[in-house]
């Protein structure tokens, strides 16, 4: 069995390394997990809940120790994964404050006496998760998965295999029952045994396209039932009349946000002819002020990508795209794992900047002729997480809303999750829904009760 070796994308120090799980570990972890949901399922929802409060101090007691790994492990500047903790200590609050009422038995009436939906724990949850939240993937999977009754296992990415080890510890400190949430370090070749097993009933994986195919492949083959979060290529789409003064921070934001790593994040800018040049202008000149540097600075707010593999992938979609007629306006140096913020001008459809996810601080920009034509390249897109529009007409963007073909729309806002909506897509970008009732809703059984 080989070993996974952690390395800090920044300084290129190896961090830990971690010895692989051997099937009959796994063996003895499906084991626990299947023992511990025969008694977890008899708690209370309110007895349940109620840990939240400790996760969530646990979380708080620990934001230093926690955001520190985040960073050394994928690179991500400090300050931003001191605020992926905070939302996951908004997500604990969420689900203990509503849990009672999302879970509570309801009524339907019928001739019976009494006819109810009873919303029952499944048993044990395989999540396969990726590294570029590597605390909220997780835990807006686990928070509800647990809180609904069932156990839970993660294979985390294995870049941040100490992320995996340490939000277990977090479940234990904060007193869950032995083997209510462990983790699994292993190897893709190791994930079919684990989702044959009897005792997993569903599978949750965010990552990219391949990896959900190959997930959904194996679990289609077992009966067991999926919910993917895939990859995205969200447009911004930038009408004449938009608020540039109010919104171009938040603009800059939606594509930079996690050194432009992350599924949601706008990656084409479909922008009306109009105010094409003063948007590149002005967009420009905020990623300009963006401050690349040691993601441990506290002012820092571009880090490096994950792995310098990213990079490389990254390079090659750009390069391409510039063979193809786009042209860079800024940025496009790169040195190692560290990738310059970026603007491409003249983006087409048929460069893999408008076609493919761009996992990078690279912003696409794209001139459509008007209103009609931008709403159409948007949905012009094999993905469909989220669109944001930014328009001072919300009128005319609201009967927008059925032209939109993806899982979110955002106007005058950029595409967020948020633990009281439900966040998921449609085509290639998976399906099933996380986070909200609709999150908590998916792994439950839904049991018809009929009294007669
Ligand atoms: P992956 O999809 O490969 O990794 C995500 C998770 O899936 C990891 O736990 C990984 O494990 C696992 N995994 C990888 N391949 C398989 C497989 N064949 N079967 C089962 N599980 C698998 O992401 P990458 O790190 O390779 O990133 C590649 C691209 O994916 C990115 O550039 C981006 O486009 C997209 N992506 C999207 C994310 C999102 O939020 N939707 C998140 C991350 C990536 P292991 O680490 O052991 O390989």
């Amino acid at each position: 069995m080989s070993d996974i070796t952690t390395q800090n994308p920044y300084t290129n120090k190896v961090i830990d390394t971690y010895q692989k799980f051997s099937d009959a570990k796994v063996k003895n972890v499906l084991k626990t997990a299947k023992q511990t949901f025969n008694t977890w399922k008899l708690e209370s929802i309110d007895a349940r809940a109620k840990l939240l409060d400790k996760v969530a101090n646990t979380l708080h007691q620990n934001i230093e120790k926690y955001s520190l790994l985040i960073t050394n492990e994928m690179g991500k500047p400090i300050s931003e994964s001191r605020a992926e903790i905070e939302k996951c200590m908004f997500l604990c609050d969420f689900y203990r404050e509503n849990a009672e009422d999302l879970l509570a038995d309801e009524i339907i009436k019928t001739e019976a006496t009494e006819s109810f939906i009873s919303y029952d724990p499944l048993g044990t949850k395989l999540a396969v998760m990726p590294w570029n939240y590597p605390f909220w993937q997780v835990m807006r999977f686990a928070i509800p998965t647990l809180t609904a009754g069932n156990t839970a296992l993660l294979k985390h990415a294995s870049n941040v295999s100490g992320c995996a080890l340490i939000i277990e510890d977090i479940f234990i400190k904060s007193g869950y029952p032995k083997g209510c949430f462990q983790t699994l370090l292993v190897d893709h070749n190791q994930i079919e045994s684990i989702i044959e097993d009897e005792s997993i009933k569903a599978v949750s994986l965010t990552g990219s396209e391949k990896a959900g195919k190959n997930i959904a492949e194996i679990a289609g083959k077992h009966l067991k039932k999926t919910v993917l979060e895939l990859g995205g290529n969200n447009s911004c789409i930038v009408l004449n009349d938009a608020n540039l003064d109010k919104y171009l921070d938040v603009m800059v934001k939606a594509r930079m946000q996690n050194t432009g790593q992350s599924c949601i994040a706008a990656k084409r800018f479909i922008v009306v002819e109009s105010i094409y040049e003063e948007f590149v202008e002005r967009f420009t000149t905020h990623v300009k002020e963006l401050k690349s540097g040691d993601p441990l600075d506290n002012d820092t707010t571009i880090g490096v990508l994950a792995r310098e593999d990213l990079a490389d992938i990254l390079e090659e979609q750009i390069e391409q795209s510039v063979t193809s007629g786009a042209k860079v306006f800024f940025g496009n140096f790169r040195n190692k794992a560290y990738y310059q913020p970026t603007v491409l001008v003249n983006v087409k459809p048929g460069m893999p900047a408008f076609d493919e996810e761009t996992f990078g601080p690279v912003a696409a920009i794209i001139k459509a002729k008007n209103n009609d034509e931008a709403y159409e390249m948007a949905s012009n897109s094999r993905f469909g997480l989220g669109t944001m529009v930014f328009t001072e007409d919300i009128d005319s963007a609201i009967k927008n809303i059925s032209k939109i073909e993806d899982g979110a729309y955002f106007i005058n806002e950029m595409v967020k999750s948020d633990p009281r909506l439900p966040f998921g897509g449609t085509k290639a970008s998976g399906y099933g829904r996380e986070l909200s009732r609709e999150g908590i809703m998916e792994f439950v059984n839904k049991k018809t009760v009929y009294i007669n």
